[in-house]
């Protein structure tokens, strides 16, 4: 508990406001003692002066000492201080207490305080003020007034009293408000730690707690869809490998039963059922290998133009069966720093995709342009379009917008994914444009400059 943040706060503001009243009382301390000292030695002086100048008036008024020891009595029951007057042979003219009077006093008498009767030519006698009595009326006054009312300790320790009590309720309530998203945090954490995404972090702050505590949350969501994404593989591969495999079992048992005959279409059947294992199987390898960072480029200069014809070329046979016009624009010869067998792959996903999506006697353009010093190239169709909620997931693994669809014509959702990687590995970009109902275009950047190697 005593490692806990509210504890924490507590103590440190407890020690603050401790440390900040000690520190208050001593300076207000110090100050007022040098105050009152400044204070009794004006009295003191003033004092001082008056009764020298009542006892050089005396003298001079009688010639003799003889008016000094009236002086003195009433001067000692004015300021409560015994009062010794000694002439210039340090011999006792007066004395307040009338008790050592025709005596000596040494120079280096134990009196508290001394000062000179001054007479017409100089001084004449020396007053002694006797050490241990208290002060003057005079400055009783001043500490009357202090003790009065109630001592400046006496205050300050109120006022750190009353300073802790706020801290007190402040900490409470501050550190509630850290906590409470804190607290909330750990909770969902902890479901976390056991795969259980469903839950969220409580939010009203809008400090850096509570900025933590969204950002959390937008990491759950993520992990919560990439938790789907990984059963959602399982399931998906699974199926993928069961459909073709149980009708390639299909045909040899219909074979070996002589149900079927091995002929060329039997054994065309078969193949394709074979090609689609081989390229689920592939696609797989190129995910793993591209998100891995592994994939090697082997990048030479070769023109762009030529890869897109080629890539045409390859899919021409796809477009033909589905009377599908495949437009490429012939002007697009540029020459790029890249791994043609990858970018190769990249236009023929996209062009396959764009065939596959797009309805029989549509279109599908290809281009390629310079922009701001790098090509970016375009594969537009006419088909049904991307919806614009599940355009940020085309590129995610396993995504299908149709799963249905998908499966017929052979994808698994991992087209895309690895064409972006591909292109993202070439230092380039890839976006997608659409609205549903009005086909879609992909297009996709490459640097002009040589590229480098991934690590
Ligand atoms: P697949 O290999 O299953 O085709 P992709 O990653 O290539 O997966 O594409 C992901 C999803 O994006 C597809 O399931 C499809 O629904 C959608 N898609 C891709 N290209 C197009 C397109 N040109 N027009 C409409 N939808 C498309």
């Amino acid at each position: 508990m005593i490692y806990s943040v509210r504890w924490q706060l507590l103590l440190s503001m407890v020690a603050v406001i401790l440390i900040t009243v000690g520190m208050t009382a001593l300076f207000a301390n110090l100050a007022a003692n040098a105050e009152i000292n400044r204070l009794q030695g004006q009295d003191a002086a003033a004092r001082d002066e008056r009764l020298t100048k009542l006892l050089s008036d005396a003298y001079l008024y009688d010639g003799s000492w003889l008016g000094s020891q009236a002086v003195l009595e009433n001067a000692s029951t004015l300021y409560g201080e015994h009062l010794v007057l000694t002439d210039l042979q340090h011999q006792v003219v007066a004395d307040s207490q009338d008790s050592v009077i025709g005596q000596y006093l040494g120079t280096t008498s134990t009196s508290r305080h001394k000062a000179s009767v001054l007479g017409v030519e100089g001084p004449i006698g020396t007053l002694w003020f006797s050490p241990g009595v208290p002060t003057g009326a005079s400055l009783d006054s001043v500490v009357g007034a202090e003790s009065s009312g109630p001592s400046l300790s006496l205050l300050l320790i109120l006022s750190g009293l009353l300073a802790v009590g706020v801290a007190l309720i402040l900490t409470f309530f501050v550190s509630h408000r850290i906590l409470r998203p804190l607290e909330s945090l750990a909770r969902v954490s902890r479901l976390a730690a056991r795969r259980d995404f469903t839950v969220r972090a409580h939010v009203q702050s809008r400090d850096e707690v509570g900025e933590l505590a969204r950002t959390f949350n937008t990491m759950l969501a993520e992990l919560s869809r990439t938790e789907e994404l990984r059963r959602n593989l399982v399931g998906d591969v699974a199926h993928e490998l069961r459909t073709p495999l149980t009708n390639i079992r299909g045909y040899v048992e219909g074979i070996s039963d002589g149900v079927m005959q091995p002929d060329a279409e039997t054994l065309t059947s078969i193949r394709g059922e074979i090609h689609l294992l081989t390229r689920l199987i592939e696609d797989l390898q190129d995910l793993a290998l591209v998100e891995s960072g592994q994939m090697q480029l082997k990048v030479r200069s070769c023109d762009l133009g030529d890869l897109i014809k080629d890539a045409s070329l390859a899919v021409h046979p796809q477009a033909q069966a589905k009377s599908i016009s495949l437009e490429v624009d012939e002007a697009c010869r540029l020459p790029i720093q890249a791994d043609a067998q990858r970018v190769s792959q990249v236009l023929c996903n996209l062009l396959v995709n764009a065939i596959t999506h797009t309805p029989t006697g549509g279109r599908v353009q290809i281009w390629a342009r310079k922009v701001e010093g790098r090509v970016q190239v375009s594969v537009k169709d006419d088909g049904p379009g991307i919806a614009a909620e599940d355009q940020p997931y085309v590129f995610e693994r396993f995504f299908r917008v149709d799963k249905s669809r998908s499966r017929a014509t052979g994808g698994v959702g991992l087209g895309l994914t690895i064409t972006r990687r591909l292109v993202e590995a070439h230092q380039g970009q890839i976006e997608v444009i659409s609205q549903a109902g009005q086909g879609a275009e992909f297009r996709f950047t490459l640097p002009l400059e040589p590229v480098s190697q991934p690590a």
